[in-house]
């Protein structure tokens, strides 16, 4: 469910044509780079072995560069009892613009916003459990805030 709504919004929101087509020059573009400064080097053979690799490296980086910032900030902190990442939690809907989220180990709720992650209690009342600075790792929030 979650993801299902998710993906509509990314798409409809990104304009999945264009950013594919941006992406295409682009790749295509470091590949032509990739053969013509590794045939300067190598001779005919740079041509082919140039391309390919501009491409992955060109595709691939940007990647590795998401993957490392997911390791980083993970968009779904942990939850206090351990478990974490985005199939642990069940999405039960949105509040004030916050996502809802159920442990599914353990039942805590919590409430996930862009940089801080509260934990709902029992009662209902939110307290922030979890937030980080841009570029920042998640970091408990002290009690006494
Ligand atoms: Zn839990």
């Amino acid at each position: 469910m979650q993801s299902q709504v998710s993906d509509r919004i990314r798409r409809t929101s990104a304009g999945f044509t264009g950013i594919e087509l941006f992406w295409g020059i682009f790749w295509l573009g470091c590949g032509i780079a990739g053969a013509l400064v590794l045939a300067e080097y190598v001779g005919a053979i740079g041509y082919p072995i140039g391309f390919v690799s501009g491409i992955a490296v060109s595709y691939g980086g940007p990647r590795l560069v998401i993957a490392g910032l997911d390791w980083w900030i993970p968009e779904y902190p942990p939850c206090r009892c351990g478990h974490s990442g985005k199939s642990n939690y069940k999405f039960e809907g949105w509040r004030h613009g916050s996502q809802l989220l159920t442990c599914r180990n353990c039942g805590r709720q919590y409430l996930k916003k862009v940089r801080s992650f509260l934990q709902v209690n029992p009662d209902g009342v939110a307290r922030p459990y979890l937030m980080h600075r841009p570029f920042g790792r998640w970091q408990h929030v002290s009690e006494t805030n």
